[in-house]
């Protein structure tokens, strides 16, 4: 069922039920499902300082209720689904669900986002439960500044983790670096070097504005500059990957290297036109643009008896809503939007 996450075509398979468009004719086959809103880190650009107030455990998605999430939007034409939180490896016996998706006829890429911290330890059994794209969320090499990001002393947990996931066999590690100027956006030379021997890609993200993180125009770093500053000592070689219509990088290969660098440019460059992408967050809210309030409740509907025909129109139904792209800078800025740990990224 699964293939190791290469830039194939996409193959859309023959679904049970109609695929996902919207509006603006985009096809929907990227799930992203938040199992948390805890974390055991206090990012800056994440998590507020104060936290989040939790939701209740009995409030969140069980796993059956997730399986039956994936399996509806498998249905119609899901082929790739990413667990997220807050930090999903705090949940308990994630592998559950990682091996239910991964076991979802029409699923043909499970993907993880960690920090990394709990990684050491679980590298093998997510492996062993069918993830096959683990991408790790490091914003900084110097342990001083991690801790100043992060609030918390994990620094050296999260490079075990790293060694642990490549000493896993996983084909396809990324590191995801949010670029903030004046914290770290001096470092993309140090994250070339960092894995410029190993068969990895580095991502840096353009730093996006939400709820209480501290975002100002004076802190955020267009993805040319990064990659000026990368170019300035090696060589990028555009990578074929680049042409998906729905890719959310901007990839390219590091000469004479086994790794690639990737540039997530949202806010500069958006990649709206292609979008792809879904959410569901922890607590059943159903999201179709990282931008836009939820629009629905699938837990509720779930919890009420709906039928999957019932869930199926009420996606359906919010797709339509879906915007083409997301709204301005200026206007993102004053968006009332969650906190990314809500949200799942
Ligand atoms: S901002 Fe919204 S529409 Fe644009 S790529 Fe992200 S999720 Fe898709």
């Amino acid at each position: 069922m699964l293939q190791p996450e290469t830039a194939q075509p996409e193959r859309l398979a023959v679904t049970p039920r109609e695929p996902l468009i919207d509006g603006f004719g985009r096809r929907h086959t990227y799930l992203r499902v938040s199992v948390t809103e805890r974390c055991n880190l206090r990012c800056a650009y994440c998590m507020p300082p104060e936290g989040v107030d939790l939701k209740p455990r009995a409030e969140l998605l069980t796993y059956e209720e997730i399986a039956r999430v994936v399996r509806l939007f498998a249905e119609m034409g899901v082929n790739k689904v990413r667990f997220t939180g807050g930090e999903p490896l705090v949940r308990k016996d994630l592998e559950t669900a990682i091996a239910a998706a991964s076991q979802t006829p029409g699923v043909e890429c499970v993907a993880i986002t960690t920090n990394g911290v709990r990684l050491k330890r679980k590298a093998r059994s997510l492996r062993a439960a069918g993830v096959n794209s683990i991408n790790i969320s490091l914003d900084t090499l110097r342990p001083d500044r991690f801790e100043r990001i992060t609030r918390r002393k994990d620094f050296h947990a999260v490079l075990e983790g790293i060694e642990a996931a490549l000493n896993a066999g996983f084909h396809n590690v990324k590191l995801n670096v949010v670029v903030m100027g004046g914290v770290n956006d001096d470092e993309a030379l140090d994250f070339i070097d960092f894995v410029k021997d190993r068969s990895m890609e580095v991502r840096f993200i353009e730093y996006m504005p939400f709820q209480s993180n501290g975002w100002s125009e004076g802190r955020f770093t267009p993805w040319r500059e990064t990659r000026a500053a990368i170019e300035r000592r090696y060589t990028l070689v555009p990578h074929p990957q680049n042409a998906g219509p729905s890719e959310v990088a901007k990839t390219f290969r590091i000469a004479d290297s086994p790794a690639s660098v990737g540039f997530i440019t949202s806010i500069s460059e958006h990649f709206c036109d292609g979008c792809n992408r879904l959410r569901v967050q922890a607590d059943g809210s159903f999201k179709t643009c990282l931008f836009h309030a939820p629009e629905t409740t699938l837990r509720d509907a779930m919890r009420a008896g709906a039928s999957d025909d019932e869930l199926e129109r009420m996606i359906r139904t919010a797709l339509l809503l879906k915007k083409r792209q997301h709204a301005p800078i200026e206007e993102l800025q004053q968006l009332s939007n969650q906190t990314m740990t809500l949200i799942g990224g």
